[in-house]
């Protein structure tokens, strides 16, 4: 039986990875989410629903377009297999509850800013906004988990990162700052600490790997919120463990 809840919850994944695909090409272009219905992005050819399954329906159709031929991007199956994965793992680690709903939601938020950001440079206030709608339900549904811890998480990561930006001279984008309060509203204050240093380490690693293999130029922008997200997954999965070594490493 449990297998099949692997299953279910990987498919459930694919599905709102199906959907994050859809706001990553909406949202930044300022297009409805709901009309029109999905269509070739190339040939603007309405999608049946057999176009429409998660992943199956890129290998059936050998990645291209059933009406058109032309080439589909990867890109497509591979946020859907992302989306399906990583929420097998907060099932895996968290089972069935509020809390691994909750890491899924801010997960599906984070994939969709992530690939927005890379595409667009941007973080669109309206997934913000969404962001923090979810967040305020959550913090209602778990009352019982505490709602200060939160809401200083909130503070803590907006604020520093406000501050950051304000002694850097803006180096650090304003959808950075609100996407780490809203990241703050969901894992509390200790985790959001431990997201800003890992976000950093991941972000300067990530940087000179980029550059060495010249993907990037020295002087391009390299958009931040994929880091945030990674070092917000590592976080939630190992956080405690590592906040723990720390604190033992620096009693000796
Ligand atoms: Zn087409």
């Amino acid at each position: 039986m449990k297998i099949l809840l692997y299953i279910l919850i990987f498919l459930f994944g694919t599905i709102i990875g199906s959907f994050v695909n859809v706001l990553i090409r909406r949202i930044p272009r300022k297009e409805s989410i709901v009309y029109p219905p999905s269509h070739c992005p190339i040939c603007e050819h309405e999608l049946k629903t057999i176009d429409l399954i998660p992943i199956l329906s890129y290998i059936l159709l050998k990645g291209r377009c059933r009406y058109c031929g032309e080439k589909i991007s990867i890109r497509y199956p591979a946020v859907e297999m992302l989306t399906g994965i990583v929420f097998l793992i907060i099932y895996h680690k968290f089972g069935l509850g509020f809390k691994a709903f909750s890491y899924m939601f801010i997960a599906a938020i984070l994939i969709t800013v992530s690939f927005i950001d890379i595409d667009y440079k941007i973080v669109p206030n309206k997934i913000i906004l969404v962001g923090f709608i979810g967040g305020i339900i959550f913090r209602i549904l778990m009352y019982n988990y505490g709602l200060i811890d939160y809401i200083v998480g909130l503070i803590l990561g907006g604020g520093i990162l406000l501050l950051i930006s304000l002694i850097s001279g803006g180096e650090i984008g304003g959808g950075d700052i609100k996407l780490m309060a809203l990241i703050g509203f969901f894992i509390g204050w200790k985790l959001t600490i431990l997201v800003l240093f890992l976000s950093v380490i991941i972000g300067a690693l990530g940087g000179v790997i980029l550059v060495a293999l010249k993907i990037k130029g020295g002087k391009d922008y390299i958009p931040f919120v994929p880091y945030i997200s990674i070092a917000w997954f590592i976080s939630i999965l190992y956080g405690y463990k590592i906040l723990n070594y720390y604190i033992k490493f620096i009693r000796g």
